[in-house]
């Protein structure tokens, strides 16, 4: 963005042509995985995974839909896209090498608004370690779409589906749940009050965390390089982008088992609870469905609880049981009541 008058200029994208735009906003990726044999500049690009098995991943986002720029900042909307896919590839416990960007954007953006979603989807890159390897791009008639494909490896032997838990394993999840629900919340208040008052400035220091794990939540690689280092393999796993209650709901369909979770063993952040009372929400409700969260819930077989019992990253939340007992949720009282699939998006 230059500055004349002081005021800003900004590029219309007609003013470039197509390959000038793509050359642009790709020229600060750097190759860094040996597996990526030809990145960007050529009709495909090339990738060599030896012995290993590929994975691959996609996911679509589109505006208005899936997210709205005017709480979100493209820079944040850039990481936070990448994250959700690596989340995908992590949670078969396998490792992203590459991502492919497909957007379509129309003529409301400029290069600079491009520039800084691409300077978030160089900053997932680089702190996961990942190759921007292609993409495409193209107008729209309204808003931005971005689709991201993640291609990652595995050994076949370490491969972790959604489908084998087994009965009397324990259900275990990374990190605390709930939060980027809140966070959402908490952007939307902002938002209305903002229509009110624009010359209001929110105060949202106190909300810090949860924001923070609404607009840039991180991806549990550090997991997945953990089960490595301590040689675990759980027996199913899934990331959680919806809700507990509904990743839960897929373990255990695609297993053919039953569940008993504990309401007072689900984590969740101090700050999660303050504000739940403040919106009059109940947290346990939040963090089975508020989703995005971006943490793992796997299984594991009893005799390797050994290996994570003193992990502060994870807790054991419950236990696989027979299909025919259903998937419950025992509360606080100490009463059974069955989950149901509310998605995020229900709230
Ligand atoms: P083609 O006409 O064969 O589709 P393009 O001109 O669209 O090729 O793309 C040229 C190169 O730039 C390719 O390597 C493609 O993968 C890459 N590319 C195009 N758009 C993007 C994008 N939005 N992000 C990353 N790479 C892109
Ligand atoms: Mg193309």
């Amino acid at each position: 963005m230059s500055k004349k008058n002081n005021k800003p200029q900004f590029t219309k994208l007609s003013e470039l042509g197509e390959f000038e735009v793509i050359n642009h906003i790709t020229k600060d990726f750097l190759v860094k995985n040996p597996s990526t044999v030809y990145g960007i500049g050529d009709d495909a690009a090339v990738m060599d995974f030896k012995n290993k098995q590929v994975v691959i991943s996609s996911d679509m986002l589109v505006e208005g839909i899936h997210f709205n720029l005017s709480y979100v900042p493209l820079k944040h909307l850039g990481y936070k896209s990448v994250v959700a896919n690596l989340s995908d590839i992590y949670s078969m416990n396998a490792i992203c090498s590459q991502v492919t960007v497909n957007i379509a954007v129309s003529n409301r953006f400029t290069l600079e608004s491009l520039e800084e979603l691409y300077f978030g989807i160089n900053a997932a890159c680089k702190k996961y370690g990942v190759d921007l390897v292609g993409g495409d791009t193209t107008s729209s008639n309204k808003g931005l779409i971005i689709s991201i494909s993640a291609i990652g490896a595995l050994d076949l032997k370490s491969i972790v589906k959604r489908s084998g838990a087994k009965k009397n394993d324990l259900i275990v999840v990374s990190g605390d749940l709930g939060s980027a629900y809140m966070g959402l919340q908490i952007l939307e208040r902002e938002k209305e009050v903002f229509k009110v008052n624009p010359g209001n400035q929110p105060d949202l220091s106190k909300y810090k965390y949860l924001i923070q794990r609404q607009l840039k939540p991180e991806a549990r690689k550090d997991i997945i390089d953990y089960f490595e280092s301590i040689k675990l393999i759980p027996t199913s796993m899934i990331d959680i982008s919806d809700g507990l209650s509904s990743e839960i709901i897929h373990i255990c369909k695609n297993s053919k088992v039953g569940c008993d979770l504990y309401e007072d063993k689900i984590p969740m952040s101090e700050e999660l609870m303050s504000s739940c009372e403040e919106f009059n929400l109940n947290s346990t409700t939040v963090a089975l469905s508020g989703g995005e969260d971006y943490e793992l819930l796997f299984t594991i077989d009893q005799k390797d609880f050994e290996k994570i019992k003193n992990s502060p990253d994870f807790s054991v939340i419950g236990h696989i049981t027979d299909q025919k007992k259903g998937i419950n949720l025992v509360t606080k009282a100490k009463q059974k009541i069955t989950i149901t699939s509310q998605g995020w998006k229900s709230f």
